[in-house]
């Protein structure tokens, strides 16, 4: 037993909340998935990443941070034809999402960031910050954590373009890193094709660490990879899994630093005539 963690959300009673809102603690949310990664990873990989950077970066510096349990489910639709792999509507994930944003805003916490460990989430984690902008007193920011990752990753890897995109060389390092009992390596496949199912092309190529290509084509799960895995997951090593994380948190870190220095603007009102009609609905 070691007693509650101040940099641990729920660890916390609601007084000591009222004291982190008064030290101007930064929230991360980590967002994530269960769902299926190929033969050889588990099903929380994308919660257990996430979830771990935010907590090692809450441990770092526990003066300026609190990490909030993680959200275990995201959107998933395309991936349902693996079993083990749990889909949230998009409309549910927004909405869930954007309420647990809005609660700690309520509470009183100006600067939140939501750290997604999945890639489907991203775009509607991007939507759900700047929505949750628009509609609270706070500023909410996202990311996806291998983002932050992406040049240590470079100067570590050795598969192409598209090795890197799921279940693949920098997943499967970084859970090597993170907890290798849980990773069956003799399990591990690779395949490259992506989400679009196009082993090589210019334009829909995609890699979590090289970026997607110019166009974005999507398509089920199970047509483009036969085992779940789309990437070099055999090229993954414990060490390229503590450059990833390294690098994760400590620009992680690096951002929470220059978030709390960023001011939230007042609006301006620029309009000759205001209408009598009540505006929008998400803008009351
Ligand atoms: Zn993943």
């Amino acid at each position: 037993m070691n007693g509650p963690r101040d940099y641990v959300y729920a660890d916390l009673t609601w007084e000591e909340i009222n004291d982190a809102v008064l030290a101007k603690k930064v929230i991360l949310l980590p967002v994530g998935s269960t769902e299926q990664h190929g033969p050889h990873l588990p099903l929380d990989s994308d919660v257990v990443m996430p979830t771990s950077v935010c907590m090692e970066a809450g441990r770092r510096q526990p003066d300026d941070i609190l990490v909030m349990p993680s959200i275990p489910y995201g959107y998933n639709e395309h991936a349902l034809d693996f079993p083990g792999t749990t889909h949230v509507h998009y409309d549910h994930f927004i909405e869930y999402c954007l309420d647990v944003v809005k609660s700690v805003a309520h509470a009183g916490f100006g600067r939140i960031v939501i750290v997604n460990g999945h890639g489907s989430n991203e775009h509607l984690c991007e939507f759900i910050a700047r929505r949750a902008t628009l509609e609270t007193e706070a500023l909410i920011a996202s990311t996806t954590w291998t983002n932050l990752a992406v040049e240590a990753f470079e100067r570590v890897r050795e598969s192409g373009h598209g090795g890197a995109a799921h279940a693949c060389e920098l997943e499967t390092s970084t859970y090597l890193y993170l907890d290798p009992s849980k990773v069956r390596m003799d399990k591990a496949v690779d395949h490259y094709g992506g989400a679009a199912g196009v082993e090589s092309s210019r334009f829909t190529a995609v890699d979590i660490s090289k970026g997607w290509g110019p166009v974005k084509l999507v398509q089920w799960t199970s047509s483009s990879t036969p085992n779940g895995v789309s990437g070099a997951a055999t090229l993954a090593t414990r060490e390229k899994g503590e450059a990833v994380f390294e690098a994760a948190v400590g620009n992680l870190l690096a951002f929470v630093v220059e978030f709390k220095g960023i001011e939230k603007a007042e609006r301006v009102d620029h309009r000759a005539v205001r209408p009598k009609l009540p505006p929008l609905p998400s803008t009351d």
